[in-house]
């Protein structure tokens, strides 16, 4: 699908009213004038805005005009732009620049990028700014942050930020000349940075195909050296009185949760053994089914919950023990349990409905703090998150129905974490037992941790922890500040 790049522009636009204005920007709209913004330009090449902006406040107070500029011999002027970048070089050029426009424009800046080219010390990037803030003239400023992210984007497949102009002229609306490069300065220097991009917390990672970025590798923290990071864990165990007797106690000592949510506890608290009834150091909460044996959600707490909240108020899910939420002071946690399709699809009606209704009810939570939601959602999203979707494209799981619904709910604004860390195929948190399907890596990714849109920026880190074992599911991580 080609990018959207009017769509992502109108977002940056609203994400960047936050963030720190590029320094020649600045210049330009406070002072209206074409030869403050050549200078600064020049001043701000390989140089950090901050640095940028004293030096050009010091050399302004002397030099405000070019026959103010003539008046600074070279000397004075490295005196004055020190410690930008290369001031030596920009020292010269700027000592040279009153005779080449008093000899070629009568000391007026010109807006034509072949003569701002002729100037000392200009190259195209700083005359098509130059032409652009000082002169509001349509043009394109490429620099490395403009060439990097409209290739990220896949907007551009360029090798060199003259390439990328060039073809930025051809395909981007004129509209948005002047401000792409306001745009994506700002934003390359807050959010797409050139190492580690944050993705997990950009707006765009939505629309974004990340064409080259290697994903962050965030380790998992100990949230309890880190003060106010909480590790959440989700779990589809197959049964808790089964994993019980298989180190249960141990792993969980091992992954170190603040909140641990099971799936598919298939027992009532009273059927579980003590040690795992009352988990060491945490405050359990269950929501077992009516029937024996069958389905049913738990969650494990350090700290406890303010409210627990059983079911989402429809006694066809409740009954099955399906989901259960915990209120925290600036925090909801939702763990689910969702329905399966059936081999013959005969509840897939069902499930569609419990999908609404699930959907319904976190985004009623949403309207008022943070919401948690993870579990086993029983859909695998995309053909990147199960080993052969060719040959599954209408089973259980993986139906057109059950994939549209998450297609609609991720752009609802609920952020899959785990695709904010890695856009690779192969991560799966599900295998059959059957024909060494885990050996083999054939799975499924079918467990998630979501946020709400708005919470977002608390994510610090998403994982899958496929080297656990006990079920035929293994756990699913986050780091939740
Ligand atoms: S999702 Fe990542 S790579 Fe894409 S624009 Fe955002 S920060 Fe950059």
């Amino acid at each position: 699908m080609p990018f959207d790049i009017e769509h992502a522009l109108q977002i940056l636009e609203q994400e960047v009213r936050n963030y720190q204005v590029p320094v020649v920007d600045l210049i330009a709209v406070q002072s209206h004038d074409p030869f403050k913004v050549l200078v600064a330009t020049i001043l701000s090449a390989r140089t950090r805005d901050e640095v940028t902006a004293q030096a050009a406040a010091r050399l302004f107070a002397k030099a405000p005009t070019p026959q103010a500029l003539a008046a600074l011999d070279e000397k004075s002027l490295q005196q004055l732009i020190y410690p930008v970048g290369f001031y030596k070089n920009k020292a010269r050029y700027l000592a040279a620049l009153p005779a080449e426009l008093e000899k070629e424009f009568g000391s007026q800046v010109p807006s034509e990028i072949e003569q701002l080219i002729a100037l000392p010390g200009v190259g195209r990037k700083t005359a098509n700014l130059v032409r652009a803030q000082g002169f509001g003239q349509p043009a394109i400023c490429v620099d490395t942050h403009v060439h990097r992210i409209m290739n990220i984007w896949g907007y551009v497949q360029t090798a060199n930020p003259l390439q990328t102009e060039m073809a930025l002229r051809e395909k981007l609306p004129e509209q948005y000349w002047i401000r792409v490069n306001s745009l994506l300065v700002a934003f390359g220097q807050g959010t797409c940075r050139p190492v580690g991009p944050h993705c997990e917390s950009c707006v765009l990672t939505p629309l974004c195909p990340r064409i080259g970025v290697t994903p962050r590798k965030l380790k998992l923290t100990r949230p309890e050296k880190q003060s106010g990071i909480k590790r959440m864990i989700s779990w589809n165990v197959n049964g808790l009185r089964a994993v019980a007797k298989n180190g249960f106690t141990d792993i969980v000592a091992e992954l170190a949760p603040d909140i641990l949510a099971l799936q598919e506890i298939k027992a009532s608290p009273e059927q579980l053994p003590d040690s795992v009834r009352e988990l060491a150091g945490f405050t359990g909460y269950f929501h077992p089914a009516h029937k024996k044996g069958y389905s049913g959600v738990a969650i494990y707490s350090r700290v406890p919950a303010d409210k627990v909240y059983h079911g989402i108020g429809d006694p066809r899910f409740d009954e099955e023990g399906r989901v259960l939420t915990l209120e925290f002071g600036d925090f909801y946690f939702v763990n689910c349990y969702f329905p399966n399709s059936r081999h013959d699809l005969s509840r897939l009606d069902l499930k569609q409905e419990f999908n609404h209704a699930l959907q319904g009810f976190v985004e009623g939570l949403a309207r008022t703090k943070s919401v948690v939601v993870c579990g086993d959602f029983n859909v695998a999203h995309t053909e990147r998150d199960l080993a052969n979707p060719e040959a599954n494209m209408k089973n259980a799981g993986f139906t057109p129905e059950e994939r549209q619904w998450m297609d609609a709910y991720i752009e609802g604004g609920w952020v899959d974490t785990f695709r904010h860390y890695n856009q690779e195929p192969g991560h799966y948190s599900w295998w059959s037992y059957r024909s060494n399907a885990r050996e083999r890596n054939i799975g499924w990714r079918i467990d998630y941790f979501f946020v709400d849109h708005a919470s977002r920026k608390r994510i610090v880190g998403a994982d899958i922890l496929a080297d656990i074992q006990g079920s035929d599911h293994c756990p699913i991580a986050l780091d939740f500040k």
